[in-house]
């Protein structure tokens, strides 16, 4: 038993972290939405019926990647073959389910988020609709797997919305981003068509972030010291995962 209960001992407690960040950024509902992170073939997952928000690091089971439970005391979550089949589709590191208020509410109604704002290119670019299917069932999961193909994240329809990362902060910081960017295009609606950024744009975007390293901090050169203000930027516009 030794073994089995310092499983991923510290990943259980990121997990926790990582739902009560979430929950404080009014991402979570209730029961709603699950959060996992991978190391090597063990799965750190929350546990069907826990409160995300307020959760606890003796609420997250450990399984493998075949679904079997190494650590913990819980049953784990009911997306367990969701998060099970994006590790081993895209051998990510951290997926994160949400049914964000911005991400569910747009889910009902696009087939893609467009690619409206240039941040969006972190995730990939415009975001595609899983076509809907009952909750916790493999037709589910095989639809979101298939909607983030290229992607770090995906709309599910009339359900919510999913991320995933190499690390749980970059999955959660996913989650945020996409809840933003449907902010944005709900407001955007409201007043008109929304513009969408084409592939030309997009690319230049692209070029940009590498050539300028950006949004990573960097330090001043000895000419800049008078220079103007620093101002603090988002993440890289470029994918990094799901190569
Ligand atoms: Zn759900």
């Amino acid at each position: 038993m030794t073994d089995s209960s310092s499983a991923l001992r510290h990943e259980r407690v990121t997990v926790a972290d990582a739902c009560r960040r979430l929950g404080a950024a009014g991402l979570l509902i209730g029961t709603a939405g699950n959060v996992s992170v991978r190391v090597g073939r063990r799965v750190a997952i929350t546990a069907t019926g826990a409160v995300l928000a307020t959760l606890s690091a003796s609420q997250v089971t450990v399984v493998d990647l075949d679904g079997e439970v190494v650590a913990g005391t819980l049953r784990p979550t009911s997306e367990l073959d969701l998060h099970l089949g994006v590790y081993r589709r895209y051998g990510t590191g951290a997926v994160v389910h949400t049914h964000a208020p911005m991400a569910t509410a747009l889910s009902c109604v696009l087939d893609e988020l467009p690619c409206v704002h240039y941040q969006l290119l972190t995730l990939g670019g415009s975001v595609r609709v899983a076509p809907y299917a009952t909750f916790g069932t493999p037709e589910l999961a095989e639809s979101v797997i298939g909607a983030l193909e290229g992607r770090s994240a995906a709309l599910m329809a009339n359900h919510g919305a999913l991320t995933h990362a190499t690390t749980l902060d970059q999955a959660v910081e996913h989650a945020l981003l996409l809840e933003w960017a449907c902010g944005v295009y709900h407001h955007a609606a409201a007043h008109g068509t929304p513009r969408v950024l084409d592939e030309q744009q997009q690319l230049a975007v692209i070029e940009a972030a590498l050539a300028r390293n950006y949004g990573t901090t960097r330090p001043l050169d000895p000419d800049d010291v008078r220079g103007p203000e620093h101002v603090a930027h988002p993440r890289p516009a470029v994918q990094e995962e799901s190569r």
